[in-house]
């Protein structure tokens, strides 16, 4: 169905518009582009016009264009940039219906609008497309996750550490990931001579934070974390004004380095971590695990022995079966060094999501030469474990907003309690009061004290999602109480403030 209307999306606009050059039809399962170049000017404007034109040539065909871009002819970036119109066809005005309905459904949710209704980020043209910037109110986002995932792998025995953005080139080399990320690597010279990259992985610098002393066999398993900003070069059309893909993006990432007997328990431990972060997140539900082994006729994609290879991947089957994940083997999905586990999770609209991962290393510490010196006093090499329990932030806050419409639960929202007074004149000095019991605290407060109507600000309240708003006025002034609606509730509630303080903070406690 996407070839016919593809050809009949050729003709239309062949007819439509003038000069038509550079052309070529790319079709695939889901979607079909049409690729042209024209001295006129074309927009989705042109849309219905298009569509009209495509049923009067077959009424039978039910077609869906979905956007207008700029690409350059071949994919190649010195060269010409052309038009292509992006399209879906479907069996029958019903699915052509369904999937506009998720269409709208999609831009309600759509992470983009949200963060910047909720002025959480923004972008610069200055800047560049790709690179986010956090304003104080998403960064009040980022920091209250950064904090859980501390608290969270504090439990489990990771240390946290920090490590410079870029690194000597030779670093990367060592490590494989020079050639592996290759064009998408950031390099960084100076007019002084040096060579540098931005890091597209955090790996490298930990293994030269255990190999900073000599390690025994008592000392392991040492278990590093960091979140951190990583770089990689996306092709230039491939980021936007979104957070999904971006040059810096800031990874919560994790290494282990253990014996070869301490593998096993380290792996079933990040399992559970990785089970009662996403649990406390709401989120848990809704998700499989791939075991991503090798891909059997390209050896030469990986690093690392044969019998290593074997080994984990045997060893992830039965961790699998023992934790009963029920691991589906997908071949060719192993990261660089070694097999994995990865657990995929479907967002708001179905789409599969692939974020928290567990992988087992045997090449990485031979590289570099790690060691420890083991029972006999003989050095041995260990084992690295890579992991990652919320991935990017940037990615993972997309998963958030769309997943919950911008409700964020009160432990992360910028602003948990917003005050309003009835009458500004004769409330002022009462919110002001509350306002600095609840900041005392170590409540995130807020306090409405602009020339607006009260009505006007409780809607206002409402768009920016704050959890709790408070509604000050005579009665509570006079007693010494505080009334409260709680975000999409419309009961209101009055409490003495020592009665609202304990039950807030033990809100924002609970998760
Ligand atoms: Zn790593």
């Amino acid at each position: 169905m996407n070839e016919k209307c593809a050809k009949i999306l050729k003709k239309v606009i062949n007819n439509m518009y003038s000069n038509i050059s550079l052309d070529k039809l790319i079709i695939n399962d889901d979607e079909f582009y049409y690729e042209f170049k024209t001295s006129d000017k074309v927009s989705e404007n042109d849309f219905p016009k298009i569509v009209d034109k495509m049923k009067e040539i077959d009424n039978n065909i039910f077609v869906k264009l979905l956007r207008i871009s700029g690409v350059y002819y071949e994919g190649i970036i010195n060269n010409e940039m052309i038009n292509r119109i992006s399209g879906k066809s479907f069996y029958s005005q019903k699915e052509l219906d369904d999937y506009e309905e998720f269409l709208e459904e999609a831009k309600s949710r759509d992470h983009r609008k949200i963060g910047q209704d909720l002025d959480l980020f923004c972008f610069s043209d200055y800047v560049g497309p790709g690179l986010p910037l956090y304003t104080p109110r998403g960064t009040i986002v980022i920091d209250e996750l950064k904090k859980e995932m501390e608290r969270i792998c504090k439990k489990y025995g990771f240390e946290k550490v920090s490590c410079p953005s870029l690194a000597d080139i030779s670093l990367f080399e060592t490590s494989g990931h020079a050639k592996k990320f290759n064009d998408e690597l950031f390099r960084v010279s100076s007019p002084k001579g040096h060579e540098f990259a931005l890091k597209p992985v955090q790996c490298p610098h930990h293994t030269q934070i255990y190999a900073s002393k000599i390690r025994s066999y008592k000392d392991l398993p040492i278990r590093y974390m960091e979140s951190d900003k990583q770089y990689r070069a996306e092709l230039q059309g491939a980021v936007s004004n979104g957070l999904s893909r971006t040059y810096a993006f800031t990874v919560e990432d994790g290494h282990i380095f253990c014996t070869r007997e301490q593998v096993k328990q380290e792996i079933i431990n990040i399992c559970k971590l990785i089970e009662e972060f996403y649990s406390n997140m709401g989120l848990w539900n809704n998700h499989w695990v791939s075991l991503s082994v090798r891909d059997y006729d390209h050896p030469e994609k990986y690093i690392g022995d044969l019998d290593d290879w074997e080994l984990c991947e045997k060893l992830l089957q039965k961790i699998s079966d023992e934790l009963c994940l029920d691991a589906k083997r997908c071949e060719g999905e192993a990261a660089l060094y070694g097999p994995k586990l990865d657990f995929m999770f479907k967002d708001a609209l179905g789409r599969e999501i692939q974020i928290p991962t567990v992988q087992v290393d045997f090449a990485t510490p031979k590289r570099f030469g790690l060691f420890y010196i083991n029972e006999n006093g003989e050095k041995e090499t260990p084992v690295m474990v890579h992991r990652a329990v919320l991935g990017s932030y940037e990615r993972f806050l997309v998963l958030l907003l769309e997943q919950f419409k911008g409700v964020l639960p009160i432990w992360l929202s910028p602003v948990q309690v917003n005050i309003i007074p009835v009458n500004i004149k004769y409330h002022d000095e009462y919110c002001k009061k509350v306002l600095e019991l609840l900041a005392d605290e170590e409540i995130r407060v807020s306090y409405d004290d602009s020339k607006e109507q009260m009505n006007k600000k409780v809607r206002e309240s409402n768009i920016m999602k704050n959890p709790c708003t408070l509604i000050l006025g005579d009665k509570e002034r006079d007693n010494n109480l505080v009334s409260f609606k709680m975000y999409g509730s419309s009961q209101t509630i009055s409490v003495s403030i020592e009665d609202f303080i304990s039950m807030i903070k033990s809100e924002i406690k609970r998760r």
